[in-house]
């Protein structure tokens, strides 16, 4: 698996690169508050530390037993959607104690779910799988091998299928983060000229 440090980076520069874009523009040009920069940290550490959440029974173990075990909690394989509602909780309970608004929080639960995402997606493209569709189905599934099918021995349909899911989880992650992110106060338009 990837290391941590790379799962945050991967979320914060290549899932929410739009946030870095706009949270570096505003700094040159002096528009953030003291309040504008403590939101934005909140929500870079909501979202890193929903991007370990998979991992964090490896990492209990890296630091207590001394080598990387199984990422389990319970019964349920933590690399998930089932485990991934975690961290929609998580997200919105400190949005919750954040801002104190659940119509607010929501969002943060959603930045959080996409963070979590992000994860499954690097170690999809690093280890080839996860158990994405626990207790539903059991097996490991890979996301971007569908995108290798083979045109000649699976026929246009199922060619065209499975990378158009492929690359729609993809999308629908990147989607999702920078939703969360427009709701929580960025800007992303099309600005048409007049
Ligand atoms: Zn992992």
């Amino acid at each position: 698996m990837p290391y941590p440090v790379a799962h945050v980076l991967f979320f914060v520069f290549c899932i929410s690169a739009a946030a870095v874009y706009a949270i570096i523009r505003s700094i040159f040009r002096r528009e953030l508050s003291l309040r504008d920069s403590i939101q934005i940290l909140l929500l870079l550490s909501i979202g890193s530390l929903s991007a370990l959440l998979p991992d964090v029974p490896a990492i209990y173990n890296l630091i207590v037993n001394g080598g990387s075990g199984h990422c389990w909690i319970g019964p349920v394989p933590t690399h998930s959607f089932l485990f991934s509602f975690s961290a929609f909780m998580y997200g919105t309970l400190a949005g919750l104690i954040a801002y104190g608004k659940f119509s607010k929080a929501i969002y943060l639960g959603i930045f959080a779910e996409a963070a979590f995402l992000s994860h499954l997606l690097l170690d999809d493209a690093h280890e080839g799988s996860c158990t994405y569709l626990y207790p539903i189905y059991n097996k490991s599934i890979s996301v971007f091998s569908l995108m290798n099918v083979s045109f000649y021995e699976n026929g246009l349909f199922n060619y065209l299928i499975k990378s158009f899911l492929s690359v729609f989880f993809f999308c629908f992650v990147i989607m999702m983060a920078l939703f969360a992110l427009n709701q929580l106060g960025f800007e992303f338009k099309y600005r048409s000229k007049k």
